[in-house]
């Protein structure tokens, strides 16, 4: 199977016709056509093998985690979906991984009317890059520097469980006490993008973020860019029953630094309460309140007797 043969058979597909694009696989580049007067928002993550998932991991499942990553990044700024490329480096052409890794991708983009417009494909160590397009209102967006002193600290679905899935997974002794993990596994493999609670938010919410990293590196980037700090209350995070057999320092220490759980973490002021109360219902995602922005900077951990706790920040970072 030829590079052309591979895109032809596998990515290149007699969708419907979406109205974002005007022109889609084929030409030297794919025309995208946005609501007139939105803005363009793009976004790109890329998953390399041994260091974002392990060598041998099902396609499928690839397939469906390279494009929920990218979707969660147009969430996270509450950006509608227009479409995507996608560049490929692949050991080989092997037809039933391309086939298991196309089912994934194309479940998720269809749910989401997110369709595939363009990429490249090489031969090389299996890495998976994409590039996503959204539209938004302008002066809507969910920056990251928009957090003001007073804001309320939210949190979408629950923290802490792909964390401890992936601890499973590499073997940590603490993390093989808790059996089986149906939740955990499912949120490390199948992340689920907030999408509708990002559209409901902007405009609504002063900034967010998706939580990629781990809560404390992430939060410590909305406190950073919007030049406050924040107070969270431990006891307030939303934690799983998987999560709730473990001891308690090391609920937290998922729950606070552990990555790819592609939450939202947004700050609103306390005005807005009932509203995104009704719209996170509306769209079916849990959210929590877990704190407040303050106006000096730092990020102070409180338990429920207000006593601060001294949790050291070891969010993920590759190069740290
Ligand atoms: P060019 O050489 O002009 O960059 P290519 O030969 O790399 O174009 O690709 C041919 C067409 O196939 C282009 O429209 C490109 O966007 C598309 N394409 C290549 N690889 C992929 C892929 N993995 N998924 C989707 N489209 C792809
Ligand atoms: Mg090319």
């Amino acid at each position: 199977m030829g590079e052309f043969d591979l895109i032809r058979r596998h990515f290149q597909r007699d969708s419907g016709p979406a109205a974002s694009v005007v022109l889609g696989i084929g030409d030297d580049c794919a025309l995208l056509q946005p609501t007139p007067g939105h803005q363009i928002a793009v976004s790109s993550d890329m998953l390399v093998e041994g260091r974002h998932f392990f060598a041998g991991a099902e396609p499928e499942a690839l397939g469906h985690k390279a494009l929920a990553v990218n979707l969660s990044d147009l969430a996270a700024m509450g950006a509608r979906p227009l479409g995507f490329t996608l560049a490929l480096a692949l050991p080989q052409a092997d037809d039933a991984w391309l086939t298991a890794f196309a089912r994934g991708l194309f479940a998720l983009a269809d749910r989401y009317a997110c369709p595939l417009v363009g990429g490249d494909t090489t031969r090389g160590p299996l890495n998976l890059c994409i590039t996503i397009f959204g539209e938004l209102t302008p002066g809507k967006a969910l920056r990251r520097d928009g957090a003001r002193a007073g804001d309320d600290l939210w949190v979408s679905g629950r923290l802490g469980e792909a964390r401890l899935a992936l601890e499973r997974r590499l073997g940590t002794a603490w993390a093989q006490s808790v059996g089986p993990l149906p939740c955990g596994d499912q949120r490390l493999d199948l992340p689920e993008p907030r999408l509708a609670l990002g559209g409901a938010l902007a405009g609504v919410a002063h900034a967010a973020i998706d939580i990629s990293d781990g809560l404390s590196g992430d939060l410590g980037h909305v406190l950073a860019a919007s030049r406050v700090g924040a107070r969270v209350q431990v006891d307030a995070l939303p934690l799983s029953p998987e999560l709730a057999r473990l001891p308690r320092h090391h609920q937290i220490d998922c729950m606070v630094n552990g990555g790819d759980d592609y939450e939202l973490l947004f700050c609103a002021p306390a005005q807005a309460r009932e509203e995104i109360t009704r719209l996170a219902q509306a769209c079916r995602t849990p959210v929590t309140r877990i704190g407040q922005i303050q106006p000096e900077p730092g990020l102070t951990w409180v338990d429920s007797e207000g006593h601060v706790l001294p949790l050291p920040a070891r969010s993920f970072d590759h190069f740290a």
